[in-house]
């Protein structure tokens, strides 16, 4: 049976989301930036909490568990590389391995460089990725303990998952995103498309994710370090894509 999510927002700008398995009843909350919404959250569907699947240590991902923990005995999931900065954590993953939700299975990809040992929860039956802090709607990540090299890898491999693919990210920036980004591409196509998308889900009240990675992929500046073009007009053709994505990256942290 296919996963059900339910997302809802948390703190100022963050978003919280729960997977559910409708077979087992098992439900996981992605990251918990904060308990209250996400017990407002099962409350309202009816779900019962069995498991947190952190994706990396910062407050605002991770603030929520421990008194969740106490209320549901939840199991929580988080990265073997800073599992020691994250409080009442059970298992500890990396790349590649599988984490089950009831019957649902996440394959684990780390995704370092915003934080040094981030990770990223992909269900291949489902086409779903939660990507926390690392891949947002037409942008990314600030790249604070790893280096812009190990981001641009991250990014690459969530590029590469399936076009179909439903991914979640950890907050609501897309707008701020793609005002930025038409300063890198103001006649890119895939990106107008967004935007209108964008601006009717806003003026709705809506949240604009999940995205998909096949959208995703045309639109957003990030992801588009090693397209010639895009190197050419930063003045950088013929430098290794990192290079363009920390250019990418720097214009955006003065925007
Ligand atoms: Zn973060
Ligand atoms: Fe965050």
């Amino acid at each position: 049976m296919a996963a059900q999510t339910y997302l809802f927002p948390c703190l100022k700008d963050n978003f919280g989301v729960l997977i559910h398995d409708p077979e087992t009843g098992a439900t996981a909350s992605i990251d918990a930036p904060e308990a209250a919404p996400v017990e407002a959250a099962l409350k309202k569907t009816g779900w019962r909490l069995t498991d947190i699947l952190v994706t990396h240590h910062h407050a605002d991902h991770t603030a929520g568990i421990g008194e969740l923990k106490a209320h549901y005995k939840c199991r929580v999931v988080a990265p073997r590389h800073e599992a020691q900065r994250i409080a009442h954590v059970d298992e500890t993953v990396g790349e590649g391995d599988k984490v089950q939700v009831g019957g649902l299975e996440a394959r684990v990809i780390d995704t370092p460089g915003h934080t040094a040992g981030h990770i990223s929860y992909f269900l291949p039956a489902d086409k779903l990725a939660f990507v926390g802090d690392t891949l947002f709607s037409i942008g990314c990540g600030r790249v604070i303990e790893g280096t812009p090299e190990m981001m641009w890898n991250s990014l690459v491999k969530l590029r590469n998952l399936p076009d179909d693919t439903r991914f979640y990210c950890g907050h609501e920036y897309t707008d701020a995103n793609i005002r930025f980004a038409k300063t890198i591409e103001p006649h890119n196509q895939a990106l107008a498309a967004r935007a209108d998308e964008v601006a009717k889900l806003i003026a709705a009240g809506k949240p604009t994710i999940p995205a998909t990675i096949g959208a995703e992929r045309p639109a957003n500046p990030f992801l588009r370090a090693d397209d010639a073009e895009v190197a050419k007009s930063l003045g950088l053709a013929g430098n290794p894509a990192w290079k363009v994505f920390a250019e990418i990256r720097e214009r955006k942290n003065r925007f």
